[in-house]
């Protein structure tokens, strides 16, 4: 696991919005944030499921979190900018974006795959993260160390046979955390990295891999150091890097 031990208010004073916040990695990302301080800005397609994140992070006292409801399939570009106004409005500045939402897709040859099930999910994986991170420059550069966590996958590094077009948005995703963090550095504090989560138990894994004993896999709580290391100061240095949570 992820060697790092995070002080309890490491991220104090931060903004931080995380998409598909509602279950999984998303939850005990936006959980852990703001455990440790930061103010969340919880986005998914689950109003329900959002909301009860809200509530856990209420009930146990953390700072106040925004719920912003928001389909990443069907968002136009307008949507990314009302909201990156809204935000502006409330905060003034972002300190952290993790590109979390994704769909797994089909789970088969690519020359099998139906069109309509790639372009839909390139829209979530790959064109809602771009245009999401897009609008929110102008947030991130108001930030005084922003960061930009995309979560990739261990087949958005190395190509793997029958994981279709989510192994191909992986890539898409690694390139655009390249390219942002080629054009940041030096010029800009954003900085820009991705993290592989590695097996972890979520509806995500038991789809990928109904066979398996979930409990072989650490929680998505259990893989949170790696998170909060690249969210929070001690990173500030890291930019463009591909790394792994576990
Ligand atoms: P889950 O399927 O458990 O959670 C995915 C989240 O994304 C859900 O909250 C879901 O919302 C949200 N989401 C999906 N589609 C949309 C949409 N159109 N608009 C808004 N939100 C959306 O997956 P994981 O937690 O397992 O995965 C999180 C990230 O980690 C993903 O990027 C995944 O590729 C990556 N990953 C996971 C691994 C694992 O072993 N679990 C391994 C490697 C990478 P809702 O709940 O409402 O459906």
């Amino acid at each position: 696991m992820f060697d790092y031990q995070a002080p309890q208010n490491l991220l104090k004073d931060r903004v931080i919005l995380i998409t598909g916040a509602g279950d999984g990695i998303g939850r005990a990302c936006a959980l852990s944030c703001a455990g440790h301080g930061a103010t969340v800005v919880l986005i998914g397609r689950t109003p329900s499921k959002l909301e009860a994140v809200y509530d856990e992070i209420e009930a146990s006292g953390f700072p106040q979190p925004a719920l912003c409801p928001l389909n990443l399939e069907t968002a136009l570009e307008k949507d990314y900018l009302d909201l990156a106004d809204q935000l502006f409005d409330t905060f003034g500045k972002l300190d952290g974006l993790v590109h979390n939402a994704a769909l797994l897709g089909p789970r088969t040859m690519l020359d099998n795959v139906k069109a309509e099930a790639w372009l839909q999910l390139m829209q979530v994986n790959v064109n809602a993260p771009f245009l999401l991170s897009k609008s929110m420059m102008p947030l991130l550069r108001a930030a005084p160390d922003a960061s930009v966590v995309c979560v990739s996958s261990s087949v958005g590094r190395k190509g793997k046979a029958f994981w279709g077009p989510y192994a191909v948005s992986k890539f898409a995703l690694e390139g655009m955390m390249q390219v942002f963090a080629d054009e940041q550095e030096g010029t800009s504090a954003i900085r820009f990295n991705s993290l592989n989560p590695g097996a972890t138990r979520t509806s995500m894994r038991a789809a990928a891999y109904p066979g398996e004993a979930p409990e072989t896999n650490p929680e998505p709580a259990q893989i949170m150091p790696a998170f909060l290391y690249l969210l929070g100061p001690d990173s500030k240095t890291v930019n463009g890097q591909a790394l792994d949570a576990q």
